[in-house]
């Protein structure tokens, strides 16, 4: 938990994930992917302005209309699908997404489930299950990848299971940290862990970070 006092004591409480209602959040997990959430807000406006945060309304709108409107996101036209796809999950079997949340099967079921969708990965599946669904279950992206191989704890190549494990085995096991953990990893990776050229003379972490020891970094 060293780690994670340090962050949160530098950025502050993040309140993730930003948005009003859980669907709100399950199209937000969709259309984030491969792109700044910059981007993703926009396309969150031209929904919320159309008042599309509705599962019914998304599956009745006209898959060109939508892809239209969630354009500034990127890879409109397969975000589309995949929209309608969860979307359709989700009115099929559980009506809503609120309705969803207050299901009591087990989360790995939940996540087989999500992850049976066409398009649902397991960053996506587990970014709606802690941040939609409440479920604690740690989401790793590739800021987590990056950051924790550089600091030492995991190898990058490792599998996606291997590194969420590592932190559900690790930290406390509460809802607010795996939310506060992983955007206090965004904020990291996105201000000082960089890709190319990271901050390290500045970074809140540069007292135990294996880079700073390491040349062939
Ligand atoms: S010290 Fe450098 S490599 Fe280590 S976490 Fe910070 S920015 Fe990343």
């Amino acid at each position: 938990m060293k780690i994670y006092n340090k962050l949160l004591s530098h950025f502050g409480i993040q309140y993730w994930w930003p948005a009003e209602t859980k669907y709100e959040v399950v199209i937000g997990a969709i259309i984030t992917q491969n792109i700044s959430w910059k981007n993703v807000e926009k396309a969150l406006n031209n929904l919320k302005n159309e008042d599309l945060i509705d599962e019914k309304r998304i599956l009745k709108i006209n898959t060109e209309k939508l892809k239209e409107l969630i354009k500034p996101a990127g890879f409109y036209n397969i975000k589309a699908e995949r929209l309608k796809n969860i979307t359709k999950y989700i009115v099929d079997n559980y009506k809503t997404t609120d309705e969803l949340a207050k299901t009591e099967k087990d989360t790995n079921i939940l996540r087989n489930e999500l992850l049976n969708i066409k398009g649902v990965g397991k960053e996506t599946a587990d970014s709606i299950l802690l941040y939609a669904l409440d479920r604690k279950i740690f989401v790793v992206d590739a800021y987590t990848r990056r950051i924790f191989s550089r600091y030492g704890i995991i190898n990058k190549d490792m599998d996606y299971d291997e590194i969420r494990l590592i932190f559900e085995d690790n930290i406390i096991p509460s809802l607010n940290i795996y939310k506060e953990y992983h955007a206090l990893i965004v904020e990291l990776g996105k201000n000082y862990c960089k890709k190319k050229n990271p901050l390290c003379n500045t970074c809140p972490l540069n007292l135990y970070c294996r880079k700073l020891f390491n040349k062939f970094y």
